[in-house]
């Protein structure tokens, strides 16, 4: 599939799936996501960075889950989910921070006080069902994963990017940065 098929299906993605309610909060999942890359942007980061912020909850989309991620929860495994369906066109620099961001929120919640206290209600009553707060051993792996400083970044930018009041550019102006990073 070229560059351009890629962005295409993005695109329809964000367009159909995109329309629906992002778990409780104020904004669509498109919105969310949006959001969170126009945020990546305004951090000066990376193009890798943008497009994983961009695509982050792309497991969330009906397509990127697979049985296996169905009968397991679809809400602890949507950030593996999304990072196998997006394998097919990007690298780890992108896919990595994707399937590492309920992670990176699990080691947050464990090492920053003030992190949980500031999660929206939608995001605290998730992290139940995603494991809890990180403990002991798991702590060290994340720490030791060469993606995890990256995770945390696109976790902050997810946190921030649920605000109704804000329009975020559309996904057509990001086409052109993810044309640049598809393989
Ligand atoms: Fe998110």
């Amino acid at each position: 599939m070229s560059a351009d098929d890629a962005v295409r299906v993005l695109a329809d993605k964000f367009a159909s799936d995109g329309a629906a309610e992002y778990l409780g909060e104020p904004v669509t999942q498109a919105a969310h996501m949006l959001q969170a890359a126009m945020l990546a942007e305004q951090d000066r980061a990376e193009a890798a960075l943008v497009a994983a912020a961009l695509l982050h909850d792309v497991g969330h989309f009906a397509e990127a889950m697979t049985g296996h991620d169905l009968m397991s929860g679809t809400d602890t495994r949507h950030g593996a989910a999304g990072a196998s369906w997006l394998a097919q066109w990007f690298g780890p620099e992108v896919t990595e921070p994707v399937r590492l961001h309920v992670a990176a929120k699990r080691y947050l919640c464990a090492t920053e006080p003030d992190y949980l206290a500031a999660l929206s209600p939608a995001s605290v009553y998730t992290l139940g069902v995603q494991g809890g707060p990180m403990q002991g051993d798991e702590l060290a792996g994340f720490e030791e994963h060469p993606y995890a400083a990256a995770a945390i970044r696109v976790r902050r930018w997810d946190d921030r990017a649920k605000d109704p009041e804000v329009t975020p550019p559309p996904f057509s102006h990001f086409e052109r940065l993810l044309r640049s990073l598809t393989r």
